[in-house]
């Protein structure tokens, strides 16, 4: 049964950037998706249309079917006295924020100076080339349930 539009797919992936740095993995067999719903990135998905349990595949993907290229205007500087507990704050810590068209965003701090502190509202993984090493270990349709809601049912899937 080959991967289409509505397929359910089990994935073993393993997620590395440029310099063969783990990103992320999934060997465990509860990684599931549904197929042309948009559940995960588009360049990966796209590379997975017509493959079959046991197959194999890398897959290079760009940040523009990735997580999308560096924003410069998401990098913003602002006055430390905006931020409760300014002395603790550090590099590297994440908190939620308003985008200007008010979606919630993770915003990341990137540098912390004198006044002001670096914050970088772009996805960790924007402008990263992603390199995935993939198997796929299941593939079955869709009951119509899922197609309407758009995502995986049962273990390891949506629970509601
Ligand atoms: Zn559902």
């Amino acid at each position: 049964m080959q991967i289409e539009s509505n397929s359910v797919v089990t994935l073993h992936y393993t997620l590395k950037d440029n310099d063969g740095k783990l990103i992320d993995q999934s060997d465990d067999g509860s990684f599931l998706y549904l197929h042309g719903a948009m559940n995960i990135i588009s360049g990966l998905e796209n590379a997975l249309t017509g493959k079959a349990a046991g197959d194999e595949l890398s897959v290079s993907v760009k940040p523009e079917e990735g997580y999308g290229v560096k924003d410069p205007e998401r990098i913003q500087e602002v006055p430390k006295e905006m931020f409760e507990g300014a002395d603790d704050i550090q590099v590297g810590i994440q908190f939620h924020a308003q985008s200007p068209e008010g979606q919630e965003m993770v915003v990341t701090v990137t540098e912390v100076k004198d006044d002001v502190v670096v914050i970088d509202g772009n996805h960790a993984l924007a402008g990263v080339d992603l390199n995935f090493d993939v198997k796929v270990i299941e593939v079955r349709d869709a009951s119509e349930e899922e197609v309407t809601h758009g995502h995986v049912h049962g273990p390891h899937g949506h629970d509601h």
